[in-house]
């Protein structure tokens, strides 16, 4: 190769270079041009006035780069950006949109997840309680595990942690500053606590619970849809799932759809569960959607015709003591005369007859799949509902603790999980001429608390 040979190929090389540099100044001033019009600032229309009008009569619109979002922003949304019914504006009304999720366990943390990467703007999470079962985490907050994964995920978005119990006096002040929220309690004095308070501010409010292997969903107050009120004036229609075990996948599945009306809401795309309630069936793995539950309902105290519940009542009303006064007269309950105090014993009182070693039976009332996760020591299980036909075994066995104890002391103690049942077994023996029967006061609560700390815990 001549010398005029190698000076062609150093001027390649030279333009080469020089357009790669030219390419990096053209992305940045991209970027930065991006950054004001994410700013607000639009640029000088290159198009001709007249141009411009005309394509604005054809419904043709001449292109704001990148519909205003940022290359970070269509880099990290480019999958849901390609959904034609989503696109840029889903993106954008996204993106200003403000979400406030109650309850950081198993719904709430599979709302935030989601709405954190798909870039809600600010996304809040309110959660009093500490972590229990997330090993590295024990006795944190639940809040502070649940942003800190939403900001890994998404550092992009404000994230903000309100570590306190959402009650009515506090509810107002913070659930102003969201446009919507998500009731992920799963508790029913929550979720009329939430629908009062959002109904009152007008936002919508996403509401999933579960309960043992099922899941609910629906929108309340949302384009004149009813509220929870509407539906259940009273709670004694409501389930409580605060005794029944739960599979973490059933909340997670709850959970992701919760997110998912959320998106519809904030980008109004699509047809949010307004009006509508969304039934999952875990065993079944079936969904159902009851397309004509309770209409808005003109009566309703809250959101009705002639609302008489004021900013000032919400912040008076006891929720928790309303959730509990007809959960327990719901509750199908034999008997409720109080005992003898002769009938009663105290956790530490039978503590000290069992260290004794003295003959007695203990009967433990409770379900046979709770009985089998953790009882006390020689207990036997009875539950509660079989009791009645098995008084005649009964009767015998207890001939043979009898026997040996020489009738003096009582030889036949009920235990249940909060001392509830097993007062109503001690009535059903009283009443069936068994007069030795006593109730252990504040069942295996108590007994965890007073008398065994190591007795293993799973309420
Ligand atoms: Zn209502």
């Amino acid at each position: 190769m001549g010398a005029g040979g190698e000076r062609t190929e150093a001027i390649m090389r030279e333009i080469a270079s020089l357009r790669a540099k030219r390419d990096e100044l053209d992305s940045r001033i991209r970027f930065f041009e991006a950054q004001l019009r994410v700013g607000g600032a639009s640029p000088p229309s290159t198009l001709p006035p007249s141009l411009s009008t005309k394509l604005d009569a054809m419904g043709v619109h001449a292109a704001a780069a990148s519909g205003g979002l940022s290359p970070d922003m269509v880099r990290r949304y480019s999958r849901q950006l390609l959904l034609p019914e989503f696109g840029v504006q889903g993106q954008r009304r996204l993106s200003r949109s403000s979400v406030l999720v109650v309850g950081a366990g198993g719904l709430g943390s599979a709302v935030a997840l989601y709405l954190a990467a798909c870039g809600v703007g600010s996304l809040g999470i309110a959660d009093g309680e500490n972590i229990m079962h997330v090993e590295a985490y024990v006795g944190q907050p639940k809040v502070k595990s649940a942003s800190a994964a939403c900001r890994a995920i998404n550092s992009s978005i404000k994230v903000f942690d309100h570590h306190l119990k959402l009650k009515s006096k506090n509810a107002v002040s913070i659930v102003r500053q969201y446009d919507i929220v998500v009731d992920a309690t799963n508790s029913i004095a929550s979720r009329y606590m939430l629908s009062d308070c959002c109904a009152l501010l007008h936002k919508p409010l996403i509401s999933g619970s579960t309960i043992g292997l099922k899941g609910q969903l629906t929108v309340y107050n949302h384009n004149g849809g009813p509220c929870y009120r509407c539906l259940f004036p009273n709670p004694a229609a409501c389930q409580s799932s605060s005794d029944n075990g739960i599979l973490g996948v059933v909340p997670g599945v709850i959970g992701c759809l919760q997110a998912l009306e959320v998106i519809k809401v904030a980008t109004r795309v699509g047809e949010p569960l307004s009006g509508r309630m969304l039934h999952f069936d875990a065993l079944s793995s079936r969904f159902k959607t009851a397309n004509k539950i309770h209409q808005k309902s003109s009566t309703c105290t809250v959101c009705g015709s002639n609302p008489n519940f004021t900013q000032d009542d919400f912040m008076m009303f006891d929720y928790d003591s309303f959730a509990q006064s007809t959960k327990s007269s719901n509750k199908p309950t034999p008997s409720l005369n109080p005992l003898p105090k002769n009938a009663r014993v105290t956790c530490r009182e039978y503590k000290r007859l069992l260290d004794s070693g003295r003959a007695h039976l203990l009967l433990d009332v409770r379900p046979v799949h709770h009985f089998q996760i953790a009882s006390i020591a020689n207990s036997v299980n009875i539950p509660l509902h079989e009791l009645k036909e098995k008084l005649t075994r009964l009767r015998d066995a207890l001939s043979e603790v009898a026997d040996v104890s020489h009738g003096k002391h009582r030889p036949l103690y009920f235990i249940s999980q909060r001392g509830d049942d097993s007062q109503v077994a001690v009535h059903i023996l009283r009443e069936n001429g068994f007069p030795y029967a006593s109730d252990i006061v504040g069942g295996l609560e108590s007994w965890a608390q007073e008398a065994d700390p190591g007795f293993p815990v799973y309420w």
